[in-house]
């Protein structure tokens, strides 16, 4: 097997005397889709927040592409590992679609602008917005501003992307364009863990399935298996709930 790109080891987080993840253990291979369900409050964003460093662990041990992720060290060379889009998609307002995504590859890895220009609007033809590039977020649909922080993400070649209910802040009809582009990273070979409750995203082109219940993941499986079949208990009512 190839080297994984995320090794969690009994990953525990703590707020206060709240004990959110009590002893979360997950590898991750090259090119896997994960898809991370389960009820709110369950520990889905405070798990994938812990794979970038958005939010230390305390207990236990992530590695990511090799790199282990400990206190202050290492963090800005995971998160170049990593490309990370949230539910709310976290634009820069004051600057156009195209320096958003040009920011950080001129930033932090000291792209030169023209180059940086080029890879940009290629990415932000693959998520089909490219007319969008002069544009400010404000100006975009919902559908669109997701789009653009996909394209920013992917601009700094991340190993890695990490999606947290990404569709969830969106009308229904803008739903379909984001996850469409989803599923085409996911074609191309991408490493991608995604937060979401879209069954047909899911069923589609996840390799598995992970189910949160308070703090830890309590099943671990294929889509086929998990919606024909939940073994556990917590997950047979989650799923009649949203099926
Ligand atoms: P999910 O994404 O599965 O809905 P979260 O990971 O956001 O759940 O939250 C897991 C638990 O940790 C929840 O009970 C939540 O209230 C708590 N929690 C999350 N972030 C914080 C925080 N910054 N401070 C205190 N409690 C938090
Ligand atoms: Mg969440």
């Amino acid at each position: 097997m190839a080297e994984p790109i995320i090794v969690a080891s009994d990953v525990h987080k703590h707020f206060g005397s709240f004990h959110a993840l009590r002893g979360v253990s997950l590898t991750v291979q090259p090119g896997e889709v994960v898809v991370v369900i389960g009820p709110s409050g369950s520990g889905k964003s405070t798990f994938i927040r812990t794979l970038n460093a958005l939010d230390p662990h305390d207990g236990g041990s992530v590695v990511v592409d090799g790199i282990p992720l400990q206190g202050a060290r290492n963090l800005d060379a995971v998160r170049r590992e990593v490309g990370m889009v949230f539910q709310s998609f976290n634009l820069f307002p004051h600057l156009s679609v195209l320096e958003n995504v040009t920011l950080a590859p001129t930033r932090v890895r000291r792209t030169n602008k023209a180059e940086a220009e080029r890879r940009a609007l290629e990415l932000l033809r693959r998520v089909g917005i490219e007319e969008q590039a002069h544009k400010f977020p404000a100006q975009l649909s919902g559908g669109q501003q997701q789009r653009v922080a996909i394209a920013r993400a992917l601009a700094m070649d991340p190993k890695v992307m990490l999606f947290d209910e990404p569709t969830s802040a969106l009308d229904p009809e803008m739903i379909k364009e984001v996850l469409d582009v989803m599923k085409d990273l996911a074609r191309g070979g991408m490493t991608m863990l995604v937060v979401t409750h879209e069954m047909g995203f899911a069923r589609e082109v996840a390799d598995r399935i992970l189910f949160f219940d308070q703090g830890l993941i309590v099943e671990d499986t294929t889509p086929e298996a998990f919606y024909n079949n939940p073994q556990h208990e917590r997950a047979r009512v989650f799923l009649s709930k949203i099926l």
